[in-house]
């Protein structure tokens, strides 16, 4: 039997193991995607270590200490991890079951004097309805930042592209991302001030981005012989593999020079609406039995992103997520299951055919 694996591990495809490894960047391609970066979202881009630091250094440089930032309330950890960096408040937003992000409904409720500013995110590539929060934000005296992770090339209901609207525009090239070169990610302020080049990325950083590809195929390939969670797990131990969740943020770095070739010709390859969209979802009830049937037939979902509002798991806790004012993302989260876009529709069929019978609502 055919096995297909999705493991906890990101899958970082969008380049090859051999092209990361090899690819050779030059300063003339942090010159050029900061240029390419600045032209698309009109401002000043500043390439960065990810996209949390990306997102601290936005919020630094337009907001106060204690500031309410309204964040979409089911999330990635790296944007609450900013928010508290840049010594702000996140003031969580429940979602819809339609699109997963917050409607005008939702913010009225939460707005008051303390808030200053709205993250939009355009939850796994789903745009918000931007004209409606435009005029509230207007209203009210938010400012808006894109958040980009999930969504770089997806255009919002009025067909502007998302990253055009805010005061600021940010970017991740993280594992699994719009964008991936493994890590990395950018900001670009619409009215920069105190705009500084930061200083090159830690050689060990740079390390670890060039090998995962490869060390994630390794893994993957070992797992049909049962032995990559052990291989797996050693690998984050030495250090040589980084979660996701895990990699640092620090506003005083920049990604590396081969990663913005790559990330380069990746945004040129945006062009058509919806490319950058990440993933492929769908709600069920009873998700373990559902996780479990699937494995069997030799889909290891588990270990998917967002299994809890603020994800992942491990970092939930610090977070004191109001669960009683977010009921929709604390149901979607006991619900959501991802499909990784990268296998070609076919060999998914089986694992949609076991899912449909779990579903709750229509597969998006
Ligand atoms: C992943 C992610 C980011 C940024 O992640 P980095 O790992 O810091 O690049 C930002 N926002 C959302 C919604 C994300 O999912």
């Amino acid at each position: 039997m055919k096995r297909h694996y999705f493991l906890g591990l990101a899958a970082g495809r969008k380049v090859g193991a051999a092209k990361q490894l090899f690819t050779i960047g030059r300063k003339k391609h942090l010159v050029a995607l900061e240029k390419a970066l600045s032209k698309r979202y009109d401002g000043t881009a500043i390439l960065c270590k990810n996209g949390r630091s990306g997102l601290a250094i936005a919020l630094g440089s337009y907001f106060e200490k204690g500031d309410g930032i309204i964040v979409n309330g089911f999330t990635c950890y790296a944007v609450v991890e900013a928010i508290e960096a840049a010594g702000c408040v996140p003031v969580y937003a429940d979602i819809t079951k339609e699109d997963l992000n917050f409607n005008v409904a939702t913010l009225k409720k939460l707005v008051d004097k303390s808030v200053k500013g709205i993250i939009i995110q355009n939850t796994l590539g789903n745009p918000v309805d931007i004209v409606e929060i435009e005029k509230f934000a207007k209203k009210n005296k938010l400012l808006i930042i894109e958040d980009l992770a999930h969504c770089a090339g997806v255009r919002y209901p009025d067909k502007r592209e998302v990253g055009t609207v805010g005061v600021a525009t940010v970017l991740s090239f993280g594992k699994d991302k719009s964008i991936d070169t493994t890590s990395g990610g950018a900001v670009v302020l619409r009215d920069a001030r105190d705009w500084t080049i930061l200083a090159s990325p830690r050689l060990c950083d740079s390390a670890r981005a060039r090998w995962y590809p490869t060390l994630a195929a390794w893994c993957r390939g070992l797992a049909r012989l049962h032995l990559c969670g052990a291989l797996m797990r050693l690998f984050v131990k030495l250090h040589f593999v980084e979660k996701s969740a895990d990699n640092k943020l620090d506003t005083s770095r920049r990604c590396t020079k081969w990663q913005a070739k790559l990330a380069l010709e990746q945004i040129k390859d945006l062009r058509r609406t919806g490319e950058g969209k990440i993933r492929d979802y769908c709600l069920v009830n009873e998700r373990d039995k559902c996780l479990k049937e699937l494995k069997k037939a030799g889909y290891h979902f588990d270990g998917f992103w967002y299994e809890r509002p603020v994800s992942p798991e491990r970092y939930y806790k610090k977070v004191n997520f109001p669960e009683k004012e977010c009921p929709v993302a604390t149901e979607v989260a006991a619900q959501i299951i991802n499909m990784p876009r990268y296998y070609p529709r076919t060999k998914l069929e089986k694992a949609r055919k076991i899912i449909k019978s779990y579903l709750v609502e229509e597969e998006k």
